[in-house]
């Protein structure tokens, strides 16, 4: 499960990492009044979507007046934004935050993932963040350090603090940075995380450490026992017919090919999709009904 930014923002201050204040908005004017509120010289417009890839896009924009805040939210507000994660329709944009503009002098990459190949929680850092994190892994991967959580532990003092050295943050900062680590394996063991991503945390000109974009999925199969997580769920962000299969129950996955497949068990849908493929088709879906499925699950399936 995914949720937006500014909700990702707040658990993470919530849980002892500097985030920049932000004001939620919907609309062209407040935006202009969250400029005002904020009374910083700039800020930034972001647009609050499940997917990343906004700044190129242009749904990430800083701004140095009121009436410039208010122009970049009516320009998202009234375009879906598409970007290398959303395929050419693109998503919606109903949300928006206003922050205050942050002079950086360098930015990193922080996140943590399971990596399976291993079987562990992973910590991932890059002293080259900002950017797409996966063409860095692809070009440099000697510039991607990773560092396995501890399954009981989570990720430990040392190699936090060997983490932050190894990043090249000395002194004050490279403890501040530790800590912060410390603070998002914790945020990632605590919600049951699946990705849990600062990209960038950036050190600003006065030598402060803030993470300025946050963006924190979630594992399906545990998000029942976060009540106030999955509360957040915004469905508008959603394809309406993954919104309807869930409602019912149904494991289905949208696919690009023109035949549909209705299959009880997840092992004879992948065992027909397979047949299909082998013929030189495509098919349009996996989709799951389930053993123990219902009149009802079958007709709406
Ligand atoms: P993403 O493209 O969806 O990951 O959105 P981000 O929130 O990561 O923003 C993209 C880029 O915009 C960042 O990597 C920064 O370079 C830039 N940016 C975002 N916020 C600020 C800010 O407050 N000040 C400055 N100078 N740049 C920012
Ligand atoms: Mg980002």
């Amino acid at each position: 499960m995914k949720i937006h930014e500014y909700q990702a923002r707040q658990i993470l201050a919530d849980n002892g990492i500097p985030v920049p204040p932000a004001e939620v908005v919907r609309s062209a004017d407040e935006a202009a009044a969250a400029f005002k509120t904020l009374s910083s010289p700039m800020c930034v417009v972001k647009a609050q979507v499940y997917a990343g890839g906004r700044g190129k896009a242009g749904f990430v924009k800083l701004v140095r007046s009121a009436d410039e805040a208010r122009h970049s939210a009516q320009f998202m507000l009234t375009h879906r934004m598409v970007s290398y994660q959303t395929g050419p329709e693109g998503v919606p944009v109903h949300v928006l935050i206003v922050a205050p503009g942050v002079d950086i002098a360098k930015e990193y990459y922080l996140g943590i993932t399971v990596d399976r190949g291993r079987g562990t929680a992973t910590m991932i850092a890059s002293a080259e963040g900002g950017v797409e994190i996966e063409e860095v892994a692809k070009k440099s991967p000697e510039k991607v350090l990773k560092e396995p959580l501890h399954p009981l532990l989570g990720l430990q003092p040392f190699q936090a603090r060997e983490l932050a050295y190894k990043l090249g943050f000395k002194d004050k900062l490279a403890s501040e940075a530790a800590k912060l680590m410390t603070n998002l394996a914790k945020v990632f063991l605590k919600y049951d995380a699946s990705l849990a991503e600062i990209n960038p945390l950036v050190v600003t000109k006065e030598g402060k450490l803030l993470a300025i974009d946050a963006k924190i999925n979630f594992d399906d199969n545990a998000v029942f026992r976060h009540k106030e997580i999955e509360a957040m769920a915004d469905e508008s962000q959603e394809r309406p017919l993954d919104v309807r299969a869930k409602k019912a129950n149904l494991n289905y996955i949208a696919l690009d090919g023109t035949i549909g497949c209705l299959v009880n068990g997840a092992g004879l849908a992948m065992a027909t999709m397979d047949i299909i493929k082998l013929h030189g088709a495509e098919p349009a879906n996996f989709l799951d009904v389930g053993g123990s499925v219902t009149a009802e699950g079958a007709i709406e399936a």
